[in-house]
């Protein structure tokens, strides 16, 4: 194996590693096909004979659909949507411009109490976009999302399915620290989604990541729990959106970390079903 490709496995089995580590799991046994305790069922010997560390093996059986909507053609399919998206119709806007529009805003009242905007951070081409409720106190600070103790979780589960935050865009529903970190009130979120749809638009992601309710509930336009909502795709207007628990619910009930774990081999496998190579 080449030098680099050896780094490059070994680097993901040592987040793979200090994923397990963080959900509990001190120890793993290395069971060989044929030994006794070897699991019986066919599904349970496939699992764990696929090699670990590479993604493609989580690729589902049955193909998704494609999307027939997209959802950057949210605008053509959506006159509701189309109020809130972006103010130039038939233009697909950077994210500098939706950045320069954005301006230094002060059309909510969040304006007065925050340190820094946070917009958001990443690729610009993402595949995969996760979106958070909105920026704390470290954010706040920097300017930037998901930088704080939730942040450095984020950072574990984006490496545990084998990409880096560089290769994703992180965001929020709002851009400015609610006080105390209490939840965004709806008119808060109404004011600022605005923005965040004209960065899901520009990126045209495969798939959104819904971190807690705030970016479910924005997203999918549901008000039901995330609890429920997790675990299996939605579709917004042709782009997979996963909703799955925040990494600060995780951070005070880590027995959720298994969920997430869940939620992000399907996110994996669908990455890997739309283009094997990222
Ligand atoms: N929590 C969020 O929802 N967003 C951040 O950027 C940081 C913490």
């Amino acid at each position: 194996m080449a030098e680099e490709s050896q780094q490059f496995y070994l680097d993901q089995l040592r987040a793979r590693l200090e994923y397990y580590r963080e959900l509990g799991i001190d120890g793993l046994k290395v069971l060989k096909p044929g030994s006794a305790q070897f699991p019986e069922s066919s599904e349970a010997q496939a699992a764990l004979a696929e090699p670990p560390l590479s993604p493609s093996s989580m690729t589902p059986k049955t193909p998704y659909p494609e999307p027939k909507v997209k959802f950057w053609e949210i605008r053509e399919a959506s006159p509701s949507l189309l109020a809130l998206s972006s103010p130039i119709p038939g233009k697909q806007e950077t994210l500098e411009e939706i950045r320069t529009d954005l301006g230094d805003c002060k059309r909510c009242k969040l304006c007065s109490t925050r340190t820094n905007i946070v917009f958001g951070a990443g690729d610009s081409k993402a595949r995969l976009v996760f979106v958070g409720e909105g920026p704390g106190a470290d954010e706040d600070l920097e300017g930037l999302p998901f930088v704080g103790r939730a942040g450095q979780l984020l950072t574990k589960i984006i490496e545990a399915i084998g990409l880096t935050r560089d290769q994703v865009y992180i965001c929020n529903v709002v851009k400015c620290r609610p006080p105390n970190n209490r939840f965004p009130e709806p008119e808060e979120v109404a004011t600022c989604s605005p923005f965040l749809l004209r960065q899901l638009e520009s990126i045209r992601p495969v798939i959104i990541c819904c971190l807690g309710a705030a970016a479910a509930h924005t997203i999918l336009q549901t008000k039901v729990s995330i609890g429920r909502l997790r675990g299996r795709f939605h579709d917004c207007l042709g782009t997979k959106v996963m909703p799955t628990f925040h990494p600060s619910y995780l951070l005070r009930n880590p027995e959720a970390k298994r969920d997430v774990w869940e939620d992000m081999k399907k996110v994996r496998a669908l990455l890997d079903q739309s283009a094997p190579s990222l």
